[in-house]
């Protein structure tokens, strides 16, 4: 357990490691924070740019500042926004409500992303299912025209109440199942089911 005198040692610490920091970065603003008006833009440098604040710490989202006085930018990170608050809070808030509207866009780019990922799944899944369905239908009428009877399974796929199967699986699925993932799952149970059938 730490004692009082560690973790007094520790908060002198902490203070130095700010002080170091805000240092930086009142320099890096020509210790004129007061000066510099955020310009509106904020990116997204990714998670392994080599994108710095200008107090010289790695950062990932930068908040572009400009000096109204030489005109000259540079970048603020997320972290330092709470120190540049003291000089400019209204434009420190801007780039926290900024900052939010781009985490929920990049949120909702990825969330699509993977509605398309889990759609294609589907997808790839009613082809096979469209081969081997097309395949039973061929192989049964083959028998009808020999005047073979076709195996029950093949022969229940095909012209039964109870077991037939659609052509086409993905009109049943769209209009059966809201999740893909359930789609996926039935077209799967019945490309098994016509795999044994046609003994493959
Ligand atoms: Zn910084």
């Amino acid at each position: 357990m730490a004692t009082l005198f560690d973790q007094i040692e520790n908060q002198i610490a902490d203070t130095q490691s700010t002080v170091h920091h805000v240092t930086a970065l009142l320099a890096g603003l020509d210790n004129r924070p007061q000066d510099w008006e955020y310009t509106g833009n904020v990116y997204d440098s990714g998670p392994y740019s080599n994108a710095e604040c200008c107090c010289g710490h790695p950062i990932r989202y930068m908040f572009e500042v400009k000096d109204t006085k030489s005109g000259c930018t540079t970048n603020l990170g997320s972290t330092c926004i709470d120190h540049y608050k003291a000089y400019r809070p209204c434009d420190a808030e801007l780039m926290e409500k900024h900052l939010a509207a781009l985490l929920e866009k990049q949120a909702a780019v990825r969330k699509a992303a993977q509605a398309v990922a889990r759609q294609e799944k589907v997808i790839a899944a009613a082809e096979r299912y469209k081969a081997l369905r097309q395949q039973v239908e061929d192989r049964h009428w083959a028998n009808r025209r020999a005047s073979r009877r076709s195996p029950y399974d093949v022969w229940a796929i095909v012209e039964s109440c109870r077991g037939f199967l659609p052509l086409d699986a993905l009109a049943y699925v769209e209009h059966t199942y809201v999740r893909a993932c359930d789609s996926v799952k039935w077209i799967e149970k019945q490309v098994a089911r016509m795999e044994r059938a046609l003994e493959l």
